[in-house]
């Protein structure tokens, strides 16, 4: 199977309201381009340095999601083109990404990463973290960052009943989160959730972006 077979592959079992992101991380530049002279133009990384180099060199109509953990230090980096950022985890970040994007005359949209995995090593906020956050903080007067919704990743299971109650769950906050502070938004309506093992759970669950890597160009040696 070829990298744009698989992205079609993908794309038949999913609706029109759900996006794709392609996650080239790893992946040298000339695979990204095969999937792009295909047709398709949204992908992610997980690592500022990765994705900054394959901006450079790639055409210019790529929509860019930094789907990885950040650094404040390195947003400036990203922030003249991202699309979309997936893993916001603190206040001092989401400041940082609102003043890099004032510098660039931008709005950088952003996902808030709400913590649902097992496991301890995972990023992100608890929901009540977020809600704090949202209330204590300033968040609102951020001119320039604009918060679209949640992204979560599941436990690292076979166990499909854990996967589905997490991704669950993490639907909820978005609805709870909704509800609360963004009732009068109406493009707060991101899930972010679903991967190359779990991305058919995560839609069953109203996914709105899923991020698939090795399904479509195959598996990495290492992983990150
Ligand atoms: C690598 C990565 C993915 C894609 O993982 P696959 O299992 O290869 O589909 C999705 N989300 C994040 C945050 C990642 O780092």
């Amino acid at each position: 199977m070829s990298i744009s077979n698989n992205i079609n592959q993908i794309l038949s079992q999913i609706t029109d309201n759900v996006k794709l992101v392609a996650v080239s991380k790893t992946k040298p530049v000339e695979d990204i381009l095969e999937a792009y002279n295909g047709g398709y133009r949204i992908f992610g990384e997980n690592k500022v340095q990765e994705l900054s180099n394959k901006f450079e060199v790639l055409p210019k109509d790529i929509e860019w999601h930094m789907i990885g953990h950040l650094q404040s230090n390195k947003v400036k980096f990203i922030a003249p083109f991202v699309s979309l950022i997936h893993a916001v985890d603190n206040y001092k970040l989401l400041k940082t990404i609102n003043k890099e994007a004032l510098k660039n005359n931008r709005i950088i949209n952003c996902l808030l990463q709400i913590h649902i995995a097992k496991e301890e090593t995972k990023f992100g906020f608890s929901l009540d973290e977020v809600s704090q956050m949202l209330e204590k903080e300033e968040a609102s007067s951020l001119t320039n960052v604009n918060i679209i919704g949640v992204m979560g990743m599941a436990t690292f299971t076979d166990d499909n009943d854990v996967v589905g109650s997490e991704f669950q769950y993490l639907a909820n906050c978005l609805k709870e989160l909704k509800s609360k502070y963004f009732n009068n938004k109406p493009d707060f309506k991101e899930l972010s959730m679903g991967m190359s093992g779990d991305y058919k759970i995560a839609v069953e669950k109203g996914s709105t972006i899923i991020r698939v890597g090795s399904s479509i160009f195959g598996g990495r040696s290492y992983q990150i």
